[in-house]
């Protein structure tokens, strides 16, 4: 059984990302550049006002200077008006600054009288403006390759007159559930089964990772069926299977897959839930098989099947693992098995508790988890202790 790093080592050396497309900015939110863009303008673009008032030269606007007011300067058209020492022009946020003046007085520090102004106090050379180039230089990056766009990065692309970006390719995948016990919702179960809730979950959880669900389907264990769902399922970039991956006769997922080609990587990996993972590659799509019990699926989701479908994306490396952040454990925690175990907690103000039964079938306190922490073989944590929690939202 390998180790839980080289499992994930061994997924990412072989997953690579899609040809990247070109976007409209809106429809790139969430994506990942696929190249570094720069500055083609500087940003702002021109000198100009960060006040409502007027602009003056600081030289001739002292408290109780009184300066002839010879225009006026609304933000937009270029009105390419000058002023000179004791004169000062009307000006409002946003509005070029006119030629000659190096400050603006906002207007709660002025008093108008008729066609003057007086200055109620000093006024600073370069007080109130918004300097060319202050925010952003002219071919300065503005976007790395591998980053996320978010609200704000759409924001900074616009101010540049940038309305498409190209952005990583978008995973299209497949989620199957396997097992004769399962009932899909709608249906009544019949003695000796429960609702299927994987296929749900993993759906959720690889649209958050950016992928697109193309197929959706339940199969029971039957391998001809497996055989001729995965045929079609495996025309995606990534194939997701719960369930049918153990060591038991029933466990058909292997099988299916040998007999379609399908080179198998790795199988059974050293974490607690989760370790009959399974990773392996066709012809076009990888092939993540996860255990059925549901916090084993979500917990080698979001270890194997997220840092690969993002690196598929185009994220940058250091965005593919689980967020790790530090927090004070509320309990001791100690751990004999012979795998590491990842308990599932709450991470509330700065503290991590486990929390619900830490089974791996034990859906509600899945439920109730924001956090991750993982506990070595024979390892004991005092409560107090910091460690580091791994969040995924
Ligand atoms: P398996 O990995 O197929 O041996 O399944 C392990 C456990 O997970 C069994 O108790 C299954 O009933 C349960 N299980 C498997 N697939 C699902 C599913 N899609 N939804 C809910 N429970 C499941
Ligand atoms: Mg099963």
């Amino acid at each position: 059984m390998i180790s839980e790093e080289e499992a994930l080592a061994a997924v990412l050396e072989k997953v690579r990302p899609l040809s990247p497309r070109k976007e409209a900015l809106l429809d790139s939110l969430g994506h990942f550049a696929a190249g570094d863009v720069w500055a083609q303008r500087p940003l702002p673009p021109f000198d100009n006002s960060a006040m409502d008032g007027y602009a003056v030269q600081s030289a001739s606007c002292r408290a109780g200077a009184k300066l002839r007011v010879t225009g006026e300067q609304p933000a937009g058209a270029d009105r390419c008006l000058t002023i000179q020492a004791g004169e000062a022009i009307r000006i409002f946020t946003g509005a070029p600054m006119p030629g000659g003046a190096d400050a603006v007085i906002m207007q709660e520090d002025v008093t108008r009288e008729g066609a003057a102004m007086v200055a109620q106090c000093d006024v600073a050379p370069g007080e109130f403006v918004r300097p060319k180039g202050a925010d952003l230089a002219e071919g300065q990056r503005i976007l790395a390759r591998g980053e996320p766009i978010a609200a704000q990065t759409l924001a900074l692309l616009a101010s540049q007159g940038i309305r498409e970006i190209e952005v990583g390719g978008r995973p299209r995948v497949a989620i199957v559930s396997t097992g004769d016990e399962l009932a899909p919702a709608g249906t009544a179960p019949r003695a000796g089964q429960i609702f299927e809730s994987n296929s749900l979950m993993l759906h959720a959880l690889a649209r958050a990772a950016g992928a697109e669900v193309a197929l959706v389907e339940h199969c029971p264990d039957d391998l001809d069926q497996l055989i001729s769902l995965f045929r079609r399922a495996l025309k995606t970039d990534a194939l997701i299977v719960s369930g049918g991956v153990s060591v038991g006769d029933r466990d058909l997922v292997k099988p299916a897959l040998r007999e379609l080609g399908v080179e198998i990587n790795l199988w059974r990996v050293a974490i607690k839930p989760g370790k009959p993972f399974l990773f392996g590659r066709a012809k076009a799509a990888f092939v993540f098989g996860l255990p059925g019990n549901p916090v084993s699926a979500f917990v080698t989701f979001l270890k194997f099947v997220r840092p690969a479908l993002l690196k598929m994306s185009g994220a940058d490396e250091d965005l593919l693992y689980l967020r790790r952040v530090p927090a004070r454990i509320g309990t001791t925690i100690s751990h004999t098995g012979d795998r590491p175990h990842y308990l599932r907690g709450r991470l509330q103000d700065g503290f991590f508790n486990p929390i619900g039964r830490q089974e791996s079938h034990a859906l509600f306190g899945l439920s109730r988890a924001n956090a991750l922490l993982r506990v070595d073989r024979g390892e004991t944590l005092d409560a107090g202790a910091m460690v580091l929690v791994e969040i995924w939202d």
